[in-house]
């Protein structure tokens, strides 16, 4: 019988929250790569925040997935077969191909994997996407340097955990946010932030106040909302805010409309910055380089939550949405070669 090839495609738009119903597996037959294109076996699908807004209607910074297509994501797999002179069967790729298990791709929208660098699942993380987020974001937009205390939302998560360690090795003070003891405890022992606040059982005013006691120099933001309304509120002068990302916005309709204490932006001189990784596209070089050697020497660390089967993304992925992840999210799609 012909191998077939599993996806999961956008089936309806949720209105809040997604569910299950708003996805649909389908089998369809193995696609066969034209000129200059390279078939490639998804091995690890990442699972990424940014995807909810995919799933909305309306103008973005990219337009949003069609109904009926395959879900938009970044998968690390092996090509299986080539007809590009590029690339060989074996060869350990990042392709944007979906939630699906096989696709053909130009071969010029491929990145090749060192598979030495660390184990494979560090490419989705903090070897790829996020952990380029977490260094442009901080030393960038952040412009973050010695002495400084940066504060960190959705700290135990594949950005956050990078932006703590990141602020640590260049001479800075690292305070995390993030939702419950056990995660709280992670950021702290594991990964050697000065401290983190459970934004769950803790008054974020009092703590942000205890843990920062020279107050706040970068907010490094992933979830907007009162977090970053607590976050203003502890700046200071010349702080610089980065907006990176507003998870806890991401399923609402509309915006909240809570006052924004952004006068501290005023009183303090300080800088509000979002940006999207896009951006620093040509310099990623740059940034694995650096994130290879702190991961190779033990400056930077980072786990992972791991899913089985393509069929369970869509779970997996309501669970990221309300904080059931731990580490960056990946679901396996097959095995790894070997
Ligand atoms: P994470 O691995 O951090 O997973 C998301 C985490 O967000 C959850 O584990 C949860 O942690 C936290 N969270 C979920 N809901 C809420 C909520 N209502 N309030 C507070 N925290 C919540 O994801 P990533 O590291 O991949 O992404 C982090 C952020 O960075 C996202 O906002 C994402 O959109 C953004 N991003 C932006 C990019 C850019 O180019 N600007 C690129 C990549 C990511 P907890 O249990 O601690 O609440």
């Amino acid at each position: 019988m012909a191998r077939m090839n599993r996806q999961i495609l956008l089936k309806s738009r949720p209105p809040g929250e997604p569910t299950a119903d708003n996805f649909e597996l389908v089998e369809t037959e193995l696609p066969s790569p034209a000129d200059g294109e390279v078939l490639v076996r998804g091995i690890y699908l990442s699972l990424d925040p940014y995807m909810r807004g995919r799933m909305r209607e309306g103008k973005s910074y990219v337009p949003p997935t069609e109904l009926g297509a395959v879900m938009p994501g970044a998968v690390l797999g092996e090509v299986t077969e080539s007809r590009d002179d590029g690339f060989r069967p074996g060869d350990i790729v990042e392709v944007y191909q979906g939630w699906q298990e096989y696709a053909a791709s130009p071969a010029a929208q491929l990145r090749r994997v060192d598979t030495t660098a660390a184990p494979l699942p560090a490419a989705l993380g903090v070897l790829g996407m996020p952990g380029f987020t977490a260094y442009f974001g901080l030393l960038e937009v952040g412009a973050c340097k010695e002495g400084d205390t940066v504060l960190v939302s959705a700290a135990s998560g594949a950005v956050g955990s990078a932006v703590g360690q990141i602020a640590r090795i260049k001479g800075g003070r690292a305070v995390g946010i993030a939702g419950g003891a056990e995660k709280c405890a992670y950021v702290r022992d594991a990964l050697g932030f000065d401290a983190c606040i459970d934004y769950k059982s803790d008054d974020l005013d009092e703590a942000i106040a205890r843990d920062c006691p020279d107050g706040v120099d970068v907010y490094f933001d992933n979830v907007g909302g009162k977090t970053l309304d607590a976050a203003l509120r502890h700046i200071n002068d010349k702080a610089r805010i980065v907006i990176c990302g507003m998870i806890s916005e991401y399923n609402l309709e509309a915006p909240e409309l809570a006052p924004r204490p952004t006068r501290a932006l005023l009183v303090h001189k300080a800088r509000m910055e979002g940006f999207i990784i896009f951006e620093y596209a040509d310099r990623i070089p740059e940034a694995l380089a650096a994130l290879t050697g702190w991961v190779q020497s033990g400056d930077l660390k980072s786990r992972e939550s791991i899913a089985d089967g393509i069929e369970n993304a869509p779970a997996a992925f309501i669970g990221l949405l309300k904080g059931q992840n731990f580490g960056k999210q990946l679901v396996r799609l097959g095995p790894e070669p070997g």
